[in-house]
Parts: structure tokens; sequence; C-alpha cells
């Protein structure tokens, strides 16, 4: 067992483990605390290591998960334990864990989202029932507390035993909604669009900002899969596209369909909602996506960003500093918020919105 406390451990989409250590170091540089990354490609996984545990608390107190476009969850290391028997793995990550002398609201046994650990799925799901009984057993288990454990096996005989603060990480196992299909959505990237909605909007906001009889443009929506989360909930959409949208929406009553340019298309009334999946070169819809919000056309946007090859988190810098600047320009401020969600592949979704 190494004993810890002064690396974080993020999950990330496999393949994407350099930006999110370029994040992680980015928010550290802040700090000038001299933080480095380990990282394996397609691991899912990034782990940063502080210099010592002060530095650690530290980026702990403000580093939040939140604010991170790459992490999906974003824990604090307790231990690495290694070598784990296979007879009776639960007997070596019990000591770190006692070691922590915190007590958990809950406990997670995950893996990394990589080809190799998904297949420890069912190890992990059968481990956490033991350890669970055995934490309640020993009273480590505490309804009121604000953490939860979390293990993370790595491999068979590899785990990271860590913490989260309930409140400041990803509600998910392994930093993934698991969202079911809706049958009646014209296409599978609905499920974009629905998971934007949970993670980057809290329950109030969701409930605030998507009323029914609220208005709102759906730019490159053909065949309407991001349309038909706002139809549903009865907001009215003008559907840009050449492309041909689905007839059940149209059949809807709430949608009309536009055959334009979506890089020319503005609204003749401000828009409760505008939402963007048109494929384009990055810096070119955050540009649009700049004028939309600068000329106060929408009053929320939520759009992709499909990510170059290369330097992509470079890209996604650029891409947030070129939207601050013109909305900085006409005296506005605006609020910003990315994520690589599960169902993004090479992109990032974000929600901007004039404060
Ligand atoms: N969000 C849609 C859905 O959920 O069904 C899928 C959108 S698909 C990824 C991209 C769409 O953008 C295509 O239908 C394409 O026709 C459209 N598109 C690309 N460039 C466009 C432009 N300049 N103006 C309007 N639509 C455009």
């Amino acid at each position: 067992m190494t004993a810890s406390g002064r690396s974080f451990l993020a999950y990330c989409r496999p393949g994407f483990e350099g930006e999110c250590a370029q994040e992680l170091a980015a928010a550290d540089a802040e700090l000038a605390s001299g933080g480095f990354a380990r990282s394996q490609r397609n691991s899912g996984h990034v782990e940063f290591v502080l210099p010592d545990a002060q530095a650690a608390t530290r980026f702990a107190r403000s580093v939040s998960w939140r604010d991170l476009v790459f992490a999906r969850q974003l824990l604090r290391v307790i231990a690495k334990v290694e070598g784990l028997p296979r007879e009776d793995r639960l007997a070596s990550l019990l000591p770190p864990i006692q070691s922590s002398a915190r007590r958990y609201k809950d406990a997670w046994i995950e893996s990394p989202d990589s080809d190799a650990a998904r297949e420890l799925a069912g190890l992990c799901r059968s481990l956490n029932n033991a350890l669970i009984a055995r934490m309640k057993r020993e009273q480590m288990i505490d309804p009121t507390s604000a953490f939860r454990l979390h293990i993370c096996l790595t491999d068979a005989q590899t785990a990271f035993v860590a913490e989260a603060e309930i409140a400041e990480s990803s509600p998910w196992p392994g930093g993934i909604p698991r969202l079911r299909f809706p049958s009646a959505a014209p296409s599978r990237s609905t499920l974009k669009l629905e998971e934007a909605l949970l993670t980057l909007l809290d329950a109030d906001e969701r409930e605030r900002w998507l009323k029914p009889g609220m208005t709102g443009v759906d730019l490159g929506a053909a065949p309407g899969g991001w349309t038909w989360q706002l139809a549903r909930r009865s907001i009215s959409v003008t559907a840009v596209d050449n492309g041909p949208m689905d007839q059940g929406l149209l059949d809807s009553g709430l949608v009309t369909h536009l055959r334009a340019d979506g890089f020319r298309y503005q609204p003749q009334n401000p828009v409760d909602w505008m939402v963007c999946d048109m494929v384009e070169q990055p810096i070119k819809v955050a540009a649009r996506m700049a004028e939309w919000l600068a000329n106060g056309w929408c009053r929320h946007t939520i759009f992709n960003l499909k990510l170059p090859m290369k330097k992509r988190f470079d890209e996604v810098v650029l891409c947030r500093r070129l939207v601050e600047e013109r909305v900085d320009a006409v005296g506005k401020r605006m609020q910003w918020r990315a994520r690589q969600l599960y169902h993004d592949r090479e992109e990032i979704t974000v929600f901007a919105r004039i404060r």
C-alpha cells in the first residue's frame, strides 16, 4: 500500500488522458504548487500528484470537478493498493479506509471507462456489496457524512482508495450518467442534449430555465434529436437545417422547420434557448455563439465544439477566450460551463448565458 493524501484521481474519456492532465496542470499552475500528472493513454484515468499534503489541500479547495471540462470525476486519493490477493481483496482494501478515520455516507467500487477496466464491472459489483456490509459492521458508514468513499480498480490487483465530498463531485458512478434512449426521439444525438441539461444545469436551474411556452432555436437541427428534447418540454422550436426533420416533430405543432444556413440565421425576437450541433470548425462555431450572446439573441445556449485532432485542450481555451472577449466588449458578463460528456466523442458541450 502506498499512502497518499497528496494525489487526486480524475476519470476521463479514454484517449483524452492528455487533455485531462493538461487541464489539471493548468489549474495547478494558478496555485503554483508544482504538481504533475501520471497517466497512460486509453486508461480512462489520470493521477495528479502534488508535492505534499498541504498543497493537495489547497488544490482540493480551489479545483472543483464542476469547473473541469475533461474530468468526469475528481477524487482525493487516500492510498494506492497493489497486489490485491485474489482470494480476499477486501482484507487489503480495509486498512487504508480505516486509517482515514473518516466515516462515509456511501462507498462505490468502480473502474475507469477503458476497454480493459470495463471487464472488471462484475468484480466491482460483488466487491461493493461485501465492502458495504463490512463497513456497516465496523460502523464506518454514517448516513449524515458529507463524504463518499471511492475504490477505483484499475486492474484486478490494483486499486486507488479515494474519497470525495458528495456535494462537490459527480453524483454518478464513474462520472457517467446512464441514460436510456427515448424511443420516440429521432436520433441518438438526443442523449447528448439530455446529458448536457442534466450535468451542466442543476435541478433548480432546469426548473427555472426550461419552462413550457418558452422559445428556442436549434441550429443544425436535423433530424431533430435536440429539438425533441426542447419540444418534449413544450418549448416552441425553430429548427434550422437544410436536411429533413422528423415528421412526428413537425406534426407536434411546436416545431417550425427553416431550410437556412445556421451561421447566418438570426431570430426576429430574442429566444430563451439556442442550441447548436453543427459540425464545423470549433472557432467558427464559437464566433457565431459569441454573436448570439453579445447581441442578446438568446438567454441560454448549449452548443457543441468538435475538437481538432491535435492541441484539443488549447482549442477549448481559445474558443472560451474568444466568446468571453466578444461578450466583454459589449459590457456583458457571461457564465460558461463546459464538459466532455459521456455521449460526446471528439467534442465538448458548452452551456453559456449572459448573467
Ligand atoms: N442535433 C441533431 C440531432 O439531434 O438530430 C444532429 C445534428 S447533425 C450532428 C449536424 C447537422 O448540422 C446536420 O443535419 C447538418 O445538415 C447541419 N448543418 C451543418 N452545417 C450547417 C449550416 N451551415 N446550417 C444549417 N445546418 C447545418
